[in-house]
């Protein structure tokens, strides 16, 4: 397709291979077996990783386990903590270029992209630094003269922190510096995709002096390393972010102790657009939604459901600037979308598209993997469905790519039963220019976030999390740190007034 517009690779010369170790207890630890990431765009291998086994997962955990029952950390001041915390961001801001090169050459995303992700990390330490100093509990002070009661919170313990490869750093720093500020101390595994900046990150941790044991990091495959990480008795809770069939998953693995589970899912997220729309503004957001991290987002906007009058010339004009964003090398720097995960990934891609046009849909740009010039096959076109129906696959599961797909609606009521057609809960956006209608939406709509007259906008103080089968939870924010405390009740007489039960 010449119509779009494409990067073609830029001559830059690519770091060395990244080579990574577990951290374990304070120290580097190696394992007998590696495994290997090549970049999605490059080709060529970016990372070599200690593969762990259940031996390393143990260690890992027992070392949390001691880290925190000797409550050198759990115990430490707010002040501490949080001072340990702001030294990390500040680091992170040190160095971000060298994080986002590595970010870029395993995950594909583009490098601005990366950039923007890894700086933006460091208001979410800063942020849960805050978090630290500003958490109490409650005194109850009306339960009768001499009783006085309390509510305490406290760290939950030891925590397994299970990441995936399409925010890695992003998605690590909304669970990681909440937990340290909670006091936990965690067991961390990072994508096997995307293994080296979690690695990174533990660098700065220890260069910021957090102690041994109370950030361990695991690198290795969901089996056997992060199901052990789920089902472990020595751990109090599991949070993990990734696709819905594994957090089934990691619930069943966490039943047998009953540990806290907290869940960040799938999601198969409609923009909503009234004819009173500002309708250049929400078709550039809807082009962003969908094409952003290649459509491999939880939050991507891969439903576009457009009221019948305007949908032709909104679809239009979202085809149009779908041609002006820039697919192609993720090193250089003007590149807005890059290279799809994996070649499976692509295939599945593509499965979805044309399982979609066998069942009767229409594609109205795209739906072909992309050629990039020097950096190969690995990528895929900006793509958009029209004539879909809300039984197919393509409008109910998550593709996870560059794909838009359409429907349209009459009345607000019908916009609501098509965006609450889902088995996820994510996501959903309103576009209108009256308050009534949007409001209306935002609270009918079955979705953790409802965006209004914007997409994806998100701040270290706003909750984040899905309902249905998105997930559950909260992350991020007030209620996302209170995630990692349990509460806990003392109640005290302090006078002598008690009659006794036995007379
Ligand atoms: P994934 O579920 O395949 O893997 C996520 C993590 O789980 C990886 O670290 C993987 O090694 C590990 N894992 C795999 N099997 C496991 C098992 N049996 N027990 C324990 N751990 C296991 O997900 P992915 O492909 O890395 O990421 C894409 C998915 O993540 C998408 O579905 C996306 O919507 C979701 N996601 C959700 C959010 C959110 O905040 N809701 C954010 C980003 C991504």
């Amino acid at each position: 397709m010449t119509d779009l517009t494409i990067n073609t690779a830029i001559d830059c010369s690519m770091p060395a291979v990244f080579t990574a170790r577990h951290l374990i207890d304070g120290q580097w630890v190696d394992s007998a077996e590696r495994f290997e990431r090549v970049s999605p765009s490059h080709g060529s291998v970016v990372s070599v990783c200690a593969k762990a086994g259940e031996h390393e997962t143990q260690l890992a955990i027992a070392a949390a386990r001691r880290a925190f029952d000797s409550g050198g950390w759990s115990h430490s001041s707010a002040k501490e903590r949080a001072t340990l915390l702001l030294k990390v961001a500040a680091l992170i801001e040190s160095n971000v270029e060298n994080i986002a090169i590595q970010e870029t050459l395993e995950s594909g995303k583009p490098i601005a992209q990366s950039r923007a992700e890894v700086s933006g990390a460091a208001d979410l330490w800063r942020y849960a630094a805050s978090l630290a100093r500003t958490t109490y509990g409650d005194s109850h002070n009306t339960l009768g003269d001499d009783m006085l009661g309390m509510v305490l919170k406290q760290p939950i313990g030891v925590v397994s922190i299970i990441t995936p490869w399409n925010f890695p750093f992003w998605i690590l720093s909304q669970k990681l510096p909440f937990a340290l500020a909670a006091g936990c101390t965690v067991v961390v595994k990072p994508s096997e995709i995307t293994p080296s900046t979690t690695v990174m990150l533990a660098e700065l941790l220890l260069e910021a002096g957090l102690p041994a044991g109370v950030c361990n990091i695991v690198l290795g495959y969901g089996q056997p390393v992060g199901s052990l990480m789920a089902m472990h008795k020595d751990v109090d809770m599991v949070t993990f972010t990734g696709s819905t069939a594994v957090g089934k998953h990691i619930t069943q693995a966490a039943s047998g102790t009953l540990k806290k589970v907290a869940l960040e899912l799938g999601g198969k997220n409609p923009q909503v657009i009234f004819p009173d729309a500002n309708i250049e503004s929400a078709a550039d957001a809807v082009t962003f939604g969908v094409y952003f991290n290649v459509g491999q987002c939880c939050n991507s906007s891969s439903r576009l459901i457009v009221h019948k009058d305007i949908a032709d010339a909104f679809v239009d004009r979202v085809i149009q600037l779908s041609r002006q964003v820039r697919f192609g090398d993720p090193l250089d720097p003007s590149t807005q979308v890059g290279a799809i995960v994996t070649a499976e990934h692509n295939d599945k891609i593509h499965l979805y598209v044309t399982q979609a046009v066998a069942e009767g849909a229409q594609i109205a740009l795209g739906g072909e993997p992309l050629h990039v010039e020097g950096l190969g096959n690995q990528f895929y076109q900006p793509t958009v469905i029209t004539g879909v129906t809300p039984q197919m696959a393509i409008t109910r599961e998550e593709v996870f790519g560059p794909v838009l797909c359409v429907q349209t609606f009459s009345t607000l009521d019908e916009a609501i039963e098509l965006t609450n057609d889902s088995d996820y809960g994510l996501s959903a956006g309103v576009w209108s220019e009256n308050m009534h209608t949007c409001l209306e939406y935002a609270r009918r709509a079955q979705a953790g976030t409802v965006w209004t007259n914007t997409w994806m906008d998100g701040y270290p103080e706003l909750a984040f999390g899905g309902m249905k089968q998105s997930g559950q939870g909260r992350e991020i924010g007030r209620y996302g740190f209170e995630e990692f405390l349990e509460v806990k009740s003392v109640v005290m007489r302090v006078g002598n007034s008690r009659m006794p039960w036995v007379q």
